[in-house]
Parts: structure tokens; C-alpha cells; sequence
């Protein structure tokens, strides 16, 4: 067996689905960008987003021509709700992409029964939720298909990477076609990749977190190494160069292995999610309903701050690594937001909850900690009332 078959083989039984449902990507979003284009979607299609997500999202919507949608999200759990989409849809939507945010699915199966009366697609975008699952059914399997990422801070790692898992057989063929598009990543790139798998365990140590965070970042700038994002991504909604590219063997020996400590890695998220829920609640700041906690895989945990600097330096300090997802309603870009057609005052819980958002990790066997720090700077974070 190939390394391709046999990732495939690992990944279809985490999803309960077939190899042949999985198509493998150098990112995530090529991933999300292949089954836009075996949609048939381009100039005149809507697309229904979340006004709450990376900014790689509506570039894929926008390189085929087609117009993001953006919907604002709850405060009750940072996602969009099943009412709020309904009242988006036009003659023209004809797809919905509905995210799992930190790893919690809401409303996806009455979001996919509604758009198939309608005739409009589905698509799961699982960058955060590979692994969990919604009222017992694995997360991405709801909608006609599913995008996952296996970027160095996703559910597991491969570097970079992503793929995709289709539910609706009429799309099969054409997915095929569009797949053969896909080009080979270069020697160079591979050997880039190779550096940040390497390096993505020392991610994992609260020691060598904020460090290396700052290095990745300033070296994936300058394109020393494979970065999330390039610059034409970032400050353009052109479509990059060499950007529809398929996965690589190392990406596939690499995803092979990672995949054996996901497990371990879920229940540890769960568990750490669980214990910070209940910290936030009994403390009165902002935490989940009871009744997403099932449906939540807690891929990071989200904490909302008065000053987001001050709060991430006094984190560095204590060596407590936190995240900054979602800076912005399509995170990083801060400005020129008429270029994705978003304008931000529309959507003023996705403004509220970026401007004060970071995030807790959970891949963590010393919550404790994490909550004594939280502890020591409860009057830095915003107090809510529910
Ligand atoms: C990471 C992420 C993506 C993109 O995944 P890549 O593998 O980096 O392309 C898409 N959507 C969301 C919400 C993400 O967090």
C-alpha cells in the first residue's frame, strides 16, 4: 500500500467513511477551493460564511468569482445560528459553509436538511473539529462535504496539510476532473515542510512556546519557511501562485503517525475544556451552555480580554501558551476589508468577540496552571452577565 492509500485508509475510519470519500491537499483551504470549484460555483454564486473565520475562506469564494456571504455569529457559543443563515439565503446562494469554531458543531444537521430542500451545497469547514463529533455522528459528515486541516496547531499536525471528505456521490466525478488540476509541491517546499514538522514539537512545551511562535512568524514572512499564509493571501484576493497544490508523501508519513496519539490528544482537549467550562462559570465570565458540551471537541478555549497586548505579554511571563485566533472577523487581515466585501459594522458580536478574543490551549496536562494565571488576572478579563 502507498502512503496515499494508507493515510486516506487512517483518515476515512476516523470519519466512518470510505478512502475513496477523502481527497489529500498541501493546505486546508485547497481542500475547500476543490469542492467550491466541483460545485460548479463561480460568478453570480453566493456562498453563506461565517463572518467569524480565517481569511483563506472567502479568499477560495472569491478566486472562482463567486460572492462570500457573511453571516455574524452567537455570543452563546461563536458560531452562526440556523435562523440567522435562513435569513441570508437569496435565489443566488448555492452553497453554505458552516464551521466547527474551536471544535464545536452547532446546528449542522437542520442547517443540511434545510439547504438540500433548497437545493443549495453544504460544506463543513472542519479545520478545527477533526475527531469530534455532533449528537454522535463525526463532524464533517452531515453536509454534502468537508474540509479539515492538519496545519502544525490543528486536531493533528502534518506541518502544513489538508483534505477533504465528500458525502454526495453526484459530485464524485467532477471532483475527480478538478483534482487532476492539482501540481506537485517543489523539492524546495517539501524540504521547508520538512523543518516544520520538526520543529512543531517544541510548539507542544510551554518553555519554547512564545519564542518560537515569534520566530515561525517573522520567518514565515519572509517565506524561509512554509507559513500559513503568504502575503498575496493576506493583502489580495488574487489567486496565489502555485496555490492549488497536492499533498506531498512526507505530509502523508507524517499524518500517518500523528494520527495514532489524536485520540489521547481529544480526551486531553475534552478534559481541559470541561475543567476551564466550569472555572469560567463559577467565576461569572463568559463559558458554553450545557448543552454544547457533548458536541464539543475544545480544540483551543476561547477567553475574551479588556487588553489583548498586555494580557499576552503577562501570559509569556508565566509561560502559559495562548493563541490569538480570530483578531479580526477574517483573521489576520485587520484592513482594506472592501476587498473580501465584508464591512465589519454589520456584524457586531463577530466585531465585539475579535476585538477582545484569545484563546487557552487545551493539549495541556497542567490545566491547574492555566487557571492560576487566570486566577491572577481575573480583572483583565471582560466580566459578563448572562
Ligand atoms: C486553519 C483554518 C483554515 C485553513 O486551513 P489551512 O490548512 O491552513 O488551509 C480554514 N478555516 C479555519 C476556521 C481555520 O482555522
Amino acid at each position: 500500500m502507498t502512503s496515499t492509500e494508507k493515510y486516506k485508509k487512517e483518515i476515512a475510519a476516523h470519519l466512518n467513511a470510505s478512502p475513496k470519500q477523502i481527497s489529500l491537499y498541501w493546505k486546508g483551504r485547497v481542500g475547500l477551493y476543490a469542492l467550491l470549484k466541483a460545485m460548479g460555483i463561480g460568478k453570480g454564486d453566493e456562498v453563506i460564511l461565517p463572518a467569524f473565520t480565517c481569511v483563506v475562506v472567502p479568499n477560495a469564494i472569491l478566486y472562482l468569482g463567486a460572492t462570500p456571504v457573511y453571516v455574524d455569529i452567537s455570543g452563546d457559543h461563536l458560531n452562526t445560528t440556523f435562523a440567522h443563515i435562513k435569513e441570508k439565503v437569496t435565489p443566488n446562494t448555492r452553497c453554505i459553509l458552516v464551521q466547527n469554531t474551536f471544535g464545536l458543531s452547532s446546528e449542522v444537521d437542520n442547517i443540511a436538511a434545510f439547504a438540500k430542500d433548497h437545493s443549495i451545497y453544504t460544506i463543513e469547514d472542519c479545520t478545527h473539529g477533526f475527531g469530534g463529533s455532533f449528537n454522535g455522528k463525526p463532524n464533517g459528515t452531515y453536509c454534502d462535504a468537508a474540509f479539515y486541516s492538519t496545519q502544525w496547531n490543528k486536531p493533528f499536525s502534518t506541518g502544513v496539510g489538508g483534505f477533504s471528505l465528500l458525502n454526495n456521490h453526484v459530485l464524485e466525478k467532477r471532483l475527480k476532473e478538478v483534482n487532476q488540476e492539482l501540481i506537485s509541491p517543489s523539492l524546495k517546499q517539501r524540504k521547508t515542510l520538512g523543518m516544520l514538522i520538526r520543529g512543531r514539537k517544541f510548539m507542544l512545551y510551554d518553555s519554547t512556546y512564545w519564542p518560537l511562535l515569534r520566530l515561525y512568524r517573522s520567518w514565515s514572512k519572509t517565506g524561509a519557511v512554509v507559513g500559513s499564509s503568504t502575503i498575496t493571501e493576506l493583502e489580495t484576493i488574487d489567486l496565489p501562485e502555485g496555490y492549488f497544490m497536492a499533498s506531498s508523501t512526507e505530509q502523508e508519513k507524517v499524518g500517518i503517525q500523528s494520527l495514532k496519539s489524536l485520540h489521547e490528544f481529544s480526551k486531553l482537549r475534552q478534559k481541559s475544556g470541561l475543567i476551564y467550562n466550569e472555572f469560567m462559570r463559577k467565576h461569572g465570565q463568559w463559558n458554553y451552555p450545557d448543552s454544547d458540551l457533548p458536541n464539543h471537541s475544545f480544540l483551543k478555549y476561547p477567553v475574551f480580554v479588556k487588553d489583548r497586548m498586555q494580557f499576552m505579554q503577562k501570559a509569556e511571563k508565566a509561560k502559559v501558551r495562548l493563541g490569538d485566533w480570530f483578531l479580526s472577523p477574517i483573521h489576520p487581515v485587520t484592513e482594506n476589508y472592501q476587498l473580501w466585501q465584508l464591512d465589519p459594522q454589520q456584524f457586531p458580536k463577530a466585531k465585539f468577540y475579535s476585538n477582545h478574543i484569545l484563546n487557552l490551549p487545551t493539549d495541556t496536562k497542567n490545566a491547574q496552571k492555566v487557571l492560576r494565571f487566570l486566577l491572577d488576572n481575573m480583572d483583565e478579563l471582560i466580566s459578563w452577565e448572562k
